[in-house]
């Protein structure tokens, strides 16, 4: 199955008046469709210089990008649908036209994309709050909105950066639970970037752990769970204990 994405031996540089700082180093690593891959590491060890480079913020000082098979370009960040750890709702459109703006944008409103737009906020319990503001939604359903108006592009790669960690920590299980499960769900590749070990596990399908800086990959931890089980079970399984204690030893030898 060929790739989504694919990274090969990047490097960045940042340069500034008072010298250079080496972000990322030799990272190397792949995702498939259908995938949910985890990105952890410790702040500044370069989380959010990778996730610039995979949009083309950045341009590698080394190394080569991928997507689906061709090199990375300007085109495909077309492809990609993002959630940040703030929703970016506009308080002065109801829902469904807060879950529309990215087709209005794009100029791709049609009715095959208003009826997807409904099933979703149906299927995902918003269809009731359709027609009501943002402030008039607890903090997981407007991340619930926020998810769904990037569903509705239909993006091929989804990148999650760090989104859950404005949350207070029971909105944040519910809320991961919910987002997690959502994405599962429809079938979506997704990366997501975080520093919270128990969040990477209960929704990656693999972690990938970097180094402090320059970030480079500690190593790769593929996650299965023997039932099929939500994120928020997955905190509860035996398996999830013995995948804390195998990423936080990898973290405790950083260097
Ligand atoms: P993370 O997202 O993991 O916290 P970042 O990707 O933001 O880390 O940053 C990685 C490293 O690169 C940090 O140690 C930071 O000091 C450095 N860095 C980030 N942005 C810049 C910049 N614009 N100029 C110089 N150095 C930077």
């Amino acid at each position: 199955m060929q790739a989504i994405l694919e990274l090969s031996d990047i490097d960045y540089y940042y340069h500034t008046l008072s010298g250079e700082t080496q972000a990322l180093s030799h990272v190397s690593f792949t995702v498939h469709p259908g995938e949910f891959v985890a990105i952890v590491g410790p702040s500044g060890c370069g989380k959010s210089t990778l996730l610039s480079l995979i949009t083309r913020l950045l341009t590698p000082s080394a190394g080569k990008i991928f997507f689906q098979g061709h090199p990375l370009k300007e085109e495909d960040t077309l492809h990609m649908g993002y959630m940040l750890q703030k929703d970016h709702l506009l308080e002065w459109r109801t829902i469904r036209r807060n879950v529309l703006l990215g087709l209005e944008i794009q100029k791709k409103i049609t009715p095959k994309n208003l009826a997807y737009a409904d099933l979703l906020l149906s299927t995902y319990g918003l269809a009731a709050f359709a027609d009501k503001h943002p402030s008039e939604l607890s903090g997981g359903m407007r991340q619930r909105a926020a998810l769904i108006r990037t569903l509705v592009l239909q993006p091929e790669l989804l990148l999650l950066d760090e989104p859950f960690s404005a949350l207070d920590y029971q909105t944040r299980l519910h809320v991961s639970n919910d987002i997690g499960t959502i994405i599962k769900q429809e079938h979506k590749t997704a990366i997501l970037v975080t520093h919270d070990l128990s969040e990477a596990i209960s929704l990656g399908d693999r972690v990938i752990i970097l180094s402090n800086r320059p970030g480079r990959i500690r190593s790769i931890v593929p996650i299965h769970f023997s039932d099929a089980l939500s994120p928020m079970e997955k905190r509860n399984a035996k398996e999830f204990n013995e995948y804390f204690n195998l990423i936080w030893k990898e973290f405790e030898q950083n260097g």
